[in-house]
């Protein structure tokens, strides 16, 4: 089969089209022939060697969705030509973890035991790739592979952090920082799909239409205004009820904790550089509010996820399409921060 290499961490150019053998299905698992698999920040960090030190090579491609080609035996349920998505991490399924239905925070995923796909076992940068059957979700018929590939790494996640870590009230005040990314076009659907009022930061106002499009009541750039003066001024002075940071700096967080309401939550979502120290300042004993993080999507997550984009609540922002074998093209463009919402390889 042609699939995509990273034989040693490094640039987008590091991603070699080659020809490999087609692997075959192991007890449990399904031979999945990819359709789409989209491109996203923990696949740069992952390329260049910021995320994981793994053995290569390595075929990238977490999230893929496409068509079963063949079960193992004893796979139930499950047959040939079934339309899927498959979830990230192969947990184990029986830690305190798994059991209460937080398998993102499984004690085997970063070893032999289970893992991330596309990161320590191979991904779906491939015309094929084997996974467990029990990490594929069913796709309906009105939800396309392009669309499909958004859920398991920026539609899941966003779900989660807005359903379950923010709890989202119908008319609280939500801020989103880093709402022009891949992540927080999702995450103001999302956010305005619990019912929240979403103010939006972003960096540049290049993206301040799809911001907009996504349904956010109110967009400012952080170039123009200070961000926690700005929620203040907006929520007669209250501040935020929920925090989003997808951005997560030193200042971006400094200025989140500023900006929460009494009782707020802010929930931690971006690759804040290694060793950086959050300052508690005592509102947040005073005042009652949380800080929590925001890791990948469960297979609940998924599932809410394909429900909410087949109820027209969320649409997936599908920026651009590349061809597999253009996946160097596909990095240096996210890179270079040309994709507005996600970029796609389909095979
Ligand atoms: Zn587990």
């Amino acid at each position: 089969m042609r699939a995509v290499v990273l034989r040693e961490f490094g640039p987008p150019e590091n991603l070699k089209w080659e020809t490999v053998p087609t692997p075959e299905p192991q007890a449990g698992e399904v031979l999945l022939r990819v359709h789409a698999v989209s491109v996203d920040l923990f696949q740069m960090e992952f390329r260049s060697g910021r995320a994981l030190q793994v053995e290569l090579p390595r075929i990238m491609g977490n999230g893929p969705a496409g068509e079963v080609a063949e079960a193992a035996q004893g796979v139930d349920g499950i047959t040939p030509g079934q339309r899927v998505v498959v979830c990230n991490n192969v947990s184990c399924g029986i830690c305190k973890y798994c059991r209460v239905g937080r398998e993102t925070l499984c004690s085997g995923l970063n070893n032999h035991r289970g893992g991330i796909i596309g990161a320590h076992r191979n991904g779906g940068y491939a015309e094929f790739v084997t996974v467990p059957a029990r990490n594929l979700l069913t796709l309906p018929e009105a939800i396309s592979f392009e669309e499909a590939c958004l859920i398991p790494n920026t539609i899941g996640p966003v779900v989660k952090a807005c359903a379950g870590r923010a709890r989202i009230h119908p008319g609280e005040n939500v801020l989103i920082i880093g709402a022009g990314g891949g992540m927080g076009l999702h995450a103001v659907q999302m956010a305005r799909a619990c019912g929240g009022r979403v103010i939006a930061a972003i960096r540049s106002t290049r993206t301040s239409e799809a911001v907009l499009k996504s349904g956010a009541d109110i967009v400012f750039t952080t170039k123009e205004h200070d961000l926690s003066e700005e929620v203040r001024r907006l929520t007669d002075g209250w501040g935020a009820d929920v925090v989003l940071d997808f951005v997560a700096t030193r200042e971006t967080l400094s200025a989140s904790l500023t900006a929460l309401a009494p009782a707020g939550r802010l929930v931690i979502m971006g690759y804040f550089p290694r060793g950086s120290v959050l300052e508690t300042p005592t509102w947040v004993f005073s005042e009652e509010v949380e800080v929590t993080g925001n890791r990948s999507a469960g297979r609940q997550d998924v599932a809410e996820a394909i429900a909410l984009i087949q109820n027209g609540r969320i649409k997936p922002v599908v920026g651009k399409v590349f061809a597999l074998k253009d996946a160097v093209k596909a990095h240096q463009a996210f890179e270079a921060g040309e994709i507005i919402g996600r970029a796609v390889l389909v095979v």
